[in-house]
């Protein structure tokens, strides 16, 4: 069999359907991840996918694997991601795996893997490619149910919430997964919804289901100013990561997010422990401290947070990406429909306007996220260079890539783990000086490239 080793990578598998996830390659797949279970003495897992074509040829494949090394396993259908970890705590299984393309191109498709004792990622998605390799898989007779997932997830939600007001809530799905279930479980909750893009679309012919991209957030602002909207409310493909937009139709940036969610903890759970990715401003950090909150800086990652969530105890995470994990009256992952629940729940609590949430904020000045073409099998040769030149002279984070430290602004640098690409932020207390600090850092890393 020709296994395409590009398919494995950091949080998931990840290719091409037609070329690369073939029947014999995702079989092989669901061989390897149930040898896997059943060298863990695991039993029981949840299935579902998105609406991508191939989606029917793949669950098929995958399910003839699985089912062949004796592991059971319970089909969910057609869902989003979050309601795929849903499953795994809520019906107590081992695990749960989802057959998503994200947000990536209509010709993408993907496989998310979900143990319920830990994040799966990294050298054990490595390990599902030696397995395939070597051919060495356990043998059973597993069995298939299927099971509803949507209906009992709405219920549980709804009981998590006690809302006073009816909230007007613009929810652009951007012809994503969260398009059957957010706009409709609003409705539960007792809000006004007004909603763009609900129907799913794999070829997403409005824009790209992905809000941590400005221009994908554009139609969402428009709506919001034009109906008055209170805020709105933007998911990615799968509906694992968020956007939101104010009344004023401005964007607020995933640090931004959670820093409103962990101002919203803060209150009820003083000295929670809060994380943050390293692309995250300063100002979150100094702010959960100053609210009583224990802040960390961690690595970029779902995975990667999800770990240091359970590690620290952590009650809230948040990626500037707009991943948002909440331990905090739920599980713990990433459930961008989630976290659109607990955004109204803050706007009903108060008088305020979403746009004065962080009006207290202190005024700096960043750049977005910048992104900055470098081949993978140099990118974390010249990061790891870097942080050692950057040591040099300045104080340097170096949890992931290169956090440069000065005492009026910082610079980071790290390797995206995902694509063949440097990942740059910068941000500083006046423009002049946002200025200056991009130049040291991207001056160094030009250098170094040479
Ligand atoms: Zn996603």
């Amino acid at each position: 069999m020709q296994i395409p080793s590009n398919i494995f990578r950091e949080y998931d598998i990840r290719g091409i359907a037609d070329t690369e996830l073939t029947d014999e390659v995702i079989e092989g797949l669901g061989r390897a991840v149930g040898t896997v279970l059943r060298r863990e003495k695991k039993q029981k897992i949840s299935l579902g996918h998105d609406f991508r074509p191939s989606h029917k040829r793949l669950v098929q494949a995958l399910l003839k694997g699985i089912s062949s090394t004796g592991i059971d396993v319970i089909q969910l259908g057609l869902i989003p991601t979050p309601l795929l970890y849903f499953s795994v705590s809520y019906l107590n299984l081992d695990a749960g795996i989802c057959i998503t393309g994200s947000h990536n191109p209509p010709e993408y498709n993907g496989v998310k893997i979900h143990f319920k004792d830990r994040p799966f990622f990294g050298t054990e998605i490595q390990g599902l490619y030696q397995l395939m390799k070597a051919g060495d898989f356990e043998k059973g007779n597993g069995k298939l149910e299927t099971a509803e997932i949507i209906k009992p997830y709405r219920e549980y939600v709804r009981k998590i919430f006690n809302f006073k007001k009816k909230i007007k809530v613009v929810v652009d799905s951007g012809h994503g997964m969260g398009g059957i279930v957010a706009p409709d479980l609003f409705r539960d909750l007792g809000h006004e919804v007004i909603e763009l893009y609900s129907n799913l679309d794999s070829t997403f012919p409005d824009h790209h289901p992905d809000p941590s991209e400005p221009k994908n957030l554009r139609d969402l602002q428009e709506k919001v100013l034009e109906t008055k909207a209170q805020l709105g409310i933007a998911f990615d493909g799968d509906a694992d990561r968020i956007g939101v937009v104010d009344e004023k139709g401005n964007i607020i940036a995933g640090d931004q997010l959670l820093l409103i969610y962990a101002r919203a903890i803060l209150k009820k759970k003083p000295g929670a422990v809060i994380i943050g990715d390293v692309k995250c401003s300063k100002l979150i950090y100094d702010d959960i401290t100053k609210h009583g909150g224990k802040a960390l800086m961690w690595k970029t990652g779902h995975s990667l947070i999800k770990a240091k969530m359970k590690e620290t105890h952590a009650e809230l995470a948040g990626e500037m990406s707009g991943h948002m994990f909440f331990q905090d009256r739920w599980f713990g992952f990433d459930d961008a429909i989630y976290a659109g629940c607990r955004m109204l729940e803050i706007v009903d609590d108060t008088s305020d306007s979403v746009s004065s949430f962080l009006s207290d904020l202190p005024k700096t000045f960043s750049t977005p996220e910048i992104r900055v073409d470098c081949p993978d099998d140099q990118k974390f040769d010249l990061v790891k260079r870097a942080v050692l030149e950057f040591k040099k002279k300045y104080n340097v984070i170096d949890i992931d890539g290169a956090r440069v430290e000065f005492p009026d602004g910082w610079g980071l640098v790290r390797a995206s783990n995902t694509q063949p690409v440097l990942v740059m932020r910068f941000e500083a207390t006046t423009e002049k000086r946002l200025e200056e600090i991009r130049k040291i850092v991207e001056d160094q890393i030009l250098q170094l490239s040479k």
